[in-house]
């Protein structure tokens, strides 16, 4: 089973879990169907070779803890050692292999490599969404030495959301965006452009659009080699998308400078202040408009939300979207610091689905083929 364990780790411990969690649905699923498991992934960037500090050690411990049971660890993820342990499992066991990335091979795809991963195991399953978007060995090369493969539970509902729900969404469809760099999502806002109903731009980057509209935005983020772009899209959206931006901002002199925050009309901007979340009007705004969508996608905070006084707006978007979900809305959130938003300011359940991917949730979302899935010649 290939799952994307490439988690955060500090001092030998894993910082944010979301990606184990998320994987526990299909281990566990395996675990009841009596399959002898053999899990592999990367951590880090270690390029191709041994980095202590990039070990699946301290993953392996948390994922016994959570599974409350042994886990079986290999520290090379093709030793014959490793295939003797893989030899030795017996059913209901899991047997965890150390870094992939710990072999060049693997991000370059070699096939005698792939046929060593391949000796683990006689099914194959990709719940590594994370990776969906890269050919390596173990989610590529690998998959030609079985003929029995698939999708994990994770990455199926991945799919399942992000690609189908939103190509045919229950309409109005709503994508909220935001977040700080704007080049990063210009691709998805070029996307939903054609599709969504409503696109409502908070964060940083909206200030960059802002300045497209002429609007002076004090000192507040703004991309000047983006602002060309941003005009593009203000002239592509018009009659096709109801396209909606700040109207009022909480500004400060700096983001450390909780004191001097103050709620201004967009208009009216100080030359010494930066915006830093949206203010209380295009809360209530942005909310009359999700509020009537049967489905909607966020992706990025509204505000610079880790600091106390500018999390209003992540925080009320955040609650506002959740609360729609019990009402039949499909409420999907895309990766990144939304994810941390939820994880501060609501929970999980409260949305359709969570996704853990980034550059593979962008691809997919964009119609981009994942080769991972063409892989599994499903
Ligand atoms: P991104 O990785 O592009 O999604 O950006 C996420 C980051 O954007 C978070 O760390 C936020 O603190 C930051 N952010 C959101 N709104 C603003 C803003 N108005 N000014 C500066 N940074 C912001």
């Amino acid at each position: 089973m290939r799952v994307d364990f490439n988690v955060p780790i500090s001092k030998n411990k894993v910082v944010d879990d979301f990606r184990i969690v998320s994987s526990l649905p299909t281990i566990k699923h395996c675990l009841k169907s009596g399959a002898k498991i053999i899990i592999m992934s990367h951590l880090g960037r270690p390029g191709g070779k041994v980095v202590p500090e990039m070990s699946l050690i301290s993953v392996g411990e948390l994922l016994a803890d959570l599974l409350e049971m042994p886990i079986k660890f290999s520290d090379d993820c093709v030793s014959e050692d490793s295939h003797d342990v893989t030899l030795g499992l017996r059913s209901g066991e899991i047997h965890l292999l150390e870094n992939l990335r710990f072999h060049s091979e693997e991000q370059n795809n070699e096939k005698e490599f792939s046929s060593k991963l391949a000796k683990h195991g006689e099914i194959y399953i990709n719940d590594a969404f994370g990776t969906a978007h890269r050919s390596h060995a173990s989610n590529n090369g690998v998959t030609k030495y079985f003929l029995n493969k698939g999708m994990g539970l994770l990455f199926e509902k991945e799919f399942e959301y992000l690609s189908k729900k939103l190509t045919k969404p229950n309409k109005p469809l709503t994508v909220v965006i935001g977040g700080a760099k704007i080049d990063t999502k210009l691709d998805l806002i070029n996307h939903f452009l054609t599709s969504a109903d409503n696109i409502l731009i908070g964060g940083g980057m909206a200030f960059t659009f802002l300045k497209a509209r002429g609007i002076e935005t004090g000192n507040s983020l703004v991309d000047s080699t983006m602002v060309k772009e941003a005009k593009s899209i203000l002239n592509r959206a018009r009659n096709k998308t109801n396209l909606l931006f700040p109207t009022d901002a909480v500004c400060a002199k700096t983001v450390e400078n909780t004191k001097s925050a103050k709620i201004y009309n967009i208009h009216d901007m100080p030359s010494n202040k930066c915006g830093l979340d949206i203010g209380p009007n295009t809360i209530k705004q942005f909310s009359e408009t999700i509020s009537k969508s049967g489905t909607i996608f966020w992706n990025g905070p509204m505000g610079v939300f880790e600091i106390e006084g500018f999390h209003h707006g992540t925080e009320s978007i955040a609650n506002i979207i959740g609360d729609l979900t019990e009402n039949n809305v499909t409420t999907i959130v895309g990766g990144g610091d939304s994810v941390s938003a939820i994880n501060k300011f609501s929970s999980f359940e409260k949305f359709s689905h969570v996704s853990s991917g980034g550059g593979a949730s962008l691809e997919l979302l964009t119609g981009n083929p994942l080769p991972s899935i063409y892989a599994l010649e499903l």
